[in-house]
């Protein structure tokens, strides 16, 4: 098991990429993000995870039930269902989307499988808004959240051309989650932030183990999107700190329990969250 960081992900060896799309995959299609399947009736638009198909994403690592997911019929109206997004495009995705400014550090193992990623892209606040917190249909109110992260972040009205920095959701797989990676995790992000000294945007939802984890490294909520997905920051000061601090990894067990708890009370205001999830109309 190793941790291997790039700093420019364009020189991540080809060998890696099936196998951290194979990842980005179990991590985007497993509960709670859910992109699995959806239904191909325009006005359900219900969505399901691997382990609302297969029960567990050990079954679908091993192809169990395979013949049930495809012929897998929405269970809210019995229509169709077609994947959100396929294997293949989504390696084409990857494969441009690191050739711009973007970090990664990859968790393999012994076999050289990707068994955990995550990354760090440096963009500007447009770049944040517009591409990448907008990948499901009509989700933050863009206006709203430029206006709030400017004034956060910026002290100004508009920083639409304003650098930050972008760290997507952290995953480790579920045979490996809540091991020794924690520290070694937050430290080669913050490596790779530490000379830009730049605000750090994430994004995660209220109900992912990461939730109250990034709570406990003292980044603040700004906005929800609609499916209760929240836009989170740290402002440049705050993550010196942080890394700096020895007793990190007993505090995030320390405060788990209590940021899990606040997540669970924000989402029980909308109980349509915790239950069926549906994409709707642009
Ligand atoms: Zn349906």
């Amino acid at each position: 098991m190793e941790l291997k960081s790039y700093k420019k992900a364009s020189e991540i060896p080809k060998k890696y990429l099936a196998s951290l799309v194979d990842a980005e995959i179990e991590c985007w299609w497993s509960r709670p993000f859910d992109e699995y399947k959806i239904c191909t009736n325009p006005n359900c638009k219900a969505i399901f995870s691997i382990e609302d198909i297969y029960e567990t994403v050990a079954n679908y690592i091993n192809r169990i039930n395979d013949e049930l997911a495809k012929n897998f019929k929405c269970s809210c109206c019995n229509s169709k269902t077609e994947l959100i997004y396929e294997k293949n495009k989504f390696l084409e995705i990857i494969k441009e989307y690191i050739k711009w400014e973007v970090s990664r550090v990859l968790l393999i193992d012994d076999n050289e499988r990707v068994e955990g990623f995550w990354v760090l892209s440096k963009t500007n606040l447009s770049g944040a808004i517009n591409y990448e917190f907008a990948t499901r249909p009509a989700s933050y109110d863009k206006e709203e959240l430029l206006k709030s992260l400017s004034k956060e972040l910026f002290w100004t009205e508009d920083a639409w051309e304003e650098q930050i920095s972008l760290l997507h959701q952290i995953y480790v797989s579920h045979l490996y989650r809540w091991t020794w990676f924690w520290k070694q995790i937050l430290n080669s992000i913050l490596e790779f932030n530490w000379n830009d000294n730049i605000p750090i945007l994430l994004e995660t939802r209220y109900d992912s183990e990461f939730y109250p984890i990034s709570k406990t490294l003292w980044f603040k909520n700004i906005m929800n999107d609609k499916y209760w997905y929240t836009c989170q920051y740290i402002p440049k000061k705050d993550y010196f700190i942080l890394a700096n601090k020895p007793t990190i990894l007993k505090e995030i067990s320390a405060k788990f329990s209590f940021y899990k708890k606040e997540a669970l009370e924000i989402l029980s205001l909308n109980n349509s969250f915790l239950t069926q999830k549906f994409y709707i109309s642009n």
